[in-house]
């Protein structure tokens, strides 16, 4: 019986592991990917500490953190999660299982740090040329790229971003995006707006991904320069995440409309003894920041949580009625 698993090894996820490391915690941490959605950044320029560092580096010394605790990730799958009871002298205590493609384990305390994958737009042709032209991540296939045109459809950092990333490979880059105001960090757009490899598409959709074998051309919603049509290479999508909600309903947990995990500003869910961090969680009546430095936080603020759950005994859950 271990006092806390950690499910998920992203930012969130590591950051828990080594400040429940300090707070002498046996636990345990799963990830299939360590490092998450992180080992996706192009350069973060936003982590304090570190001017300007490739997301995969700084995911890798994050890593180095965690083990330099004696930690090692499990690279295991979490299928399912369940409650029991264990019956002991004083009475019933309730405790997690959950289950992995090579094993089940238990522990009085769970953190939930899943994240969130890239949603889509379901439009024709999107599915079809999956891997050949169409990318969710701008930041792992640009390069394949080289001396091409591409079209980045979104309009907040991952799309900005992504798309100064893209100019570095690709002759041209559009950047498409719905509204004529973009959601990213105005520091990320000026930066965009340097790049003269760059032609902003701006209050337009695209509504198709066309071609034979791969990607050849997208249909916008309405004309630009003249025509519906733009040629193409390929096309990066990247207009922001879902939450990997899915485990967590399993134990009762509540999640709000967005499909985040409700939590409390400790990160405690409604249900006594689960805590969720990072991506998944979104502290009712907060605003809805994703960022390394976030997700670091809320990561040390679950495990703090822990402690003192398993320490204290009880800390009520919250309620926010019914979903
Ligand atoms: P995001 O901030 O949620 O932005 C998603 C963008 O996609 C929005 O501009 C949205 O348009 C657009 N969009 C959503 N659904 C669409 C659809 N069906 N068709 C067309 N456009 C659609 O997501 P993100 O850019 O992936 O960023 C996720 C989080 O990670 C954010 O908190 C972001 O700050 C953070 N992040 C930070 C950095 C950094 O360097 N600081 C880098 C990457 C990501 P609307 O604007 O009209 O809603």
């Amino acid at each position: 019986m271990y006092d806390l698993i950690i499910i998920g090894s992203g930012v969130a996820g590591m950051t828990a592991s080594i400040y429940a490391s300090r707070y002498k915690l046996e636990h345990l941490i799963f990830g299939e990917t360590p490092g998450g959605q992180g080992t996706l950044a192009g350069r973060v320029e936003n982590y304090p500490g570190y001017v300007s560092i490739p997301g995969p580096e700084l995911m890798q010394k994050f890593g180095e953190q965690v083990k330099s605790y004696g930690m090692e990730i499990k690279q295991e799958k979490v299928g399912g999660l369940a409650t029991q009871k264990h019956r002991e002298v004083h009475g019933d205590t309730e405790f997690f299982e959950v289950k992995t493609d090579k094993g089940t384990y238990q522990a009085k305390t769970l953190i939930l740090a899943m994240g969130a994958s890239f949603r889509q737009l379901n439009i024709p042709g999107e599915e079809k040329f999956l891997g050949r032209g169409v990318s969710y991540c701008t930041t792992c296939d640009a390069p394949l790229f080289k001396d091409k045109v591409v079209a980045i459809v979104g309009g907040g950092d991952s799309a900005v971003t992504g798309a100064i990333h893209a100019a570095s490979f690709a002759k041209k880059v559009y950047i498409i995006h719905r509204r004529d105001e973009y959601r990213a960090e105005p520091a990320w757009v000026e930066k965009l707006r340097q790049n003269e490899k760059i032609e902003e598409i701006l209050s337009s959709q695209i509504t198709q991904i066309s071609g034979q074998d791969k990607v050849e051309s997208i249909t916008l919603d309405k004309p630009y320069q003249g025509s519906n049509i733009l040629k193409v290479d390929g096309v990066f999508i990247e207009v922001g995440q879902m939450p990997s909600s899915v485990l967590a309903s399993q134990l009762g947990v509540q999640i709000d409309e967005r499909r985040y995990v409700k939590v409390n500003p400790g990160m405690q869910t409604n249900v006594p003894g689960i805590f969720a961090a990072g991506d998944l969680a979104a502290v009712q009546g907060g605003i809805l920041f994703r960022q390394f430095i976030t997700a670091a936080s809320d990561g040390a603020r679950a495990a703090a949580s822990v402690y003192q759950y398993l320490h204290k005994g009880e800390v009520p859950a919250p309620s926010w009625g019914k979903t």
